[in-house]
């Protein structure tokens, strides 16, 4: 679709959408782009991650919401996905004591849904190349771009280069967006980068005979106050639990025996489960990731460029929305497409218009959700007003 020249060249007639990143919100939004009709291509610097034996990423699994379904609808992929997705239909906080209180997330009928990143990432990629009119590309990465001109310059891993132009650029890659650097140097963008004291590290709880070794249809949270371990199901009967303190702390645990007697003196009830062994060894497997929240504005440059995702706003993982949110850039910027027939000078303004309120009250909400989750569902108010208000 879009041509790849050794030369930059201005003679193109037809609108062509160049998607950069094949990550969750890239993929998703090659098909929006496609089922309109318009050419697109996506561009991942990744190899596709379909063929890969190790696919490198951050979490294994995400909750999947209603924000994010409504998205995958559109384009007719809610059923597939959530299929493949198990429901978590409440908290279930895990004191020191090892009792366990259910604390719903809505009404009884009410459930966010645990989806493997991964197959999801995959299934996207599989949708998106069904439409005769997108294309991908891996082994692309992003160098450099001009906004004036529309041109990208990719680079290979065998350091070809490669040079593309496009009418729209969409930058969908990610917290550290290539596409977004650009930005930085125009006047009047606004930019902020906040990393929180906190990283996060992922560990592995199998099936205990054959069988999920905890209640599979919550979302698990062993609230500590300055610190959290979260569990969500896999359909292999497997739980990833996710471990967030602050760094300080992962870096005061040198040894096995340290991690054991911090498992014994904060989540006893998960030592059994995910194996003593497995804990000792798990813990020093990779070092613990850094989470940043990112605001900007505008999320556009005149009608070439838009960001989206995590590209325009990555937030903290605790309100459980960074991919639902970037889904719903999609759906949102498709609307627009419509009502502005497809003018794009016109539907990049009124994207950031309408778009970049609601994705800082997203990262704003997750900030707050930060301090929720590791404390305030710990409290008896907390637990006492939900169980007043019957939610
Ligand atoms: P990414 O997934 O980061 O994809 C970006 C893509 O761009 C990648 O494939 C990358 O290889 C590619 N790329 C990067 N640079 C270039 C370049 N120069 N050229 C070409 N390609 C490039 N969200 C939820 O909704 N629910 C959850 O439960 C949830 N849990 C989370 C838990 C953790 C621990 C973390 C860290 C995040 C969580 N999130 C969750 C957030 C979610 O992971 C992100 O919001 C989501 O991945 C954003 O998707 P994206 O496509 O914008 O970016």
């Amino acid at each position: 679709v879009l041509n790849a020249m050794e030369e930059p060249s201005d003679n193109r007639q037809k609108k062509v959408v160049a998607v950069v990143g094949g990550g969750l919100v890239g993929a998703l939004n090659a098909c929006f782009f496609a089922k309109r009709g318009l050419d697109v291509e996506v561009f991942e610097s990744r190899e596709d991650i379909r063929q890969a034996k190790v696919v490198k990423g951050r979490s294994i699994n995400l909750a999947l919401s209603h924000r994010g379904r409504q998205a995958l609808k559109h384009v007719g992929m809610e059923e597939k996905i959530v299929s493949q997705g198990i429901p978590m239909h409440a908290r279930m906080i895990h004191s020191l004591n090892g009792k366990q209180s259910p604390i719903p997330y809505g009404k009884k009928s009410q459930y966010i849904l645990s989806v493997d990143r991964a197959n999801l990432n995959k299934q996207l990629l599989t949708e998106a190349e069904t439409y005769p009119n997108a294309k991908l590309n891996f082994d692309h990465k992003l160098q450099d771009w001009s906004a004036e001109k529309g041109l990208m310059t990719f680079v290979r891993s065998d350091g070809t280069k490669e040079h593309i132009q496009a009418d729209l650029i969409v930058g969908c890659d990610g917290a550290f967006s290539a596409i977004r650097k650009q930005f930085l140097r125009r006047s009047r963008f606004n930019y902020s980068q906040t990393y929180i004291p906190h990283g996060y590290m992922e560990l592995t709880m199998p099936p205990i005979n054959g069988e999920f070794a905890m209640k599979p249809n919550y979302l698990h949270i062993w609230p500590r106050n300055t610190f959290m371990m979260i569990a969500l199901p896999n359909l292999d009967k497997t739980f990833t639990c996710t471990l967030f303190m602050p760094f300080d702390e992962f870096e005061k645990i040198t040894t096995g025996d340290q991690v054991i007697e911090f498992f014994q003196k904060c989540f006893p009830d998960s030592i059994p489960l995910i194996g003593a062994d497995a804990l000792r060894e798990d813990y020093f497997r990779l070092p613990a990731q850094a989470m940043v929240s990112v605001k900007c504005s505008p999320y556009h440059i005149g009608d070439k460029c838009v960001l989206m995702g995590d590209a325009a706003h990555a937030v903290v993982p605790f309100y459980g929305q960074g991919m639902n949110a970037g889904f719903e850039d999609c759906i949102v910027f498709d609307e627009i497409m419509e009502q502005f027939n497809e003018d794009l000078a016109a539907v990049l303004a009124e994207y950031s218009r309408v778009r970049v309120p609601d994705d800082h009250a997203i990262a704003d909400l997750a900030m707050y959700n930060y301090v929720e989750m590791r404390a305030h569902v710990n409290s008896k108010w907390f637990l006492f007003r939900k169980h007043v208000d019957n939610i």
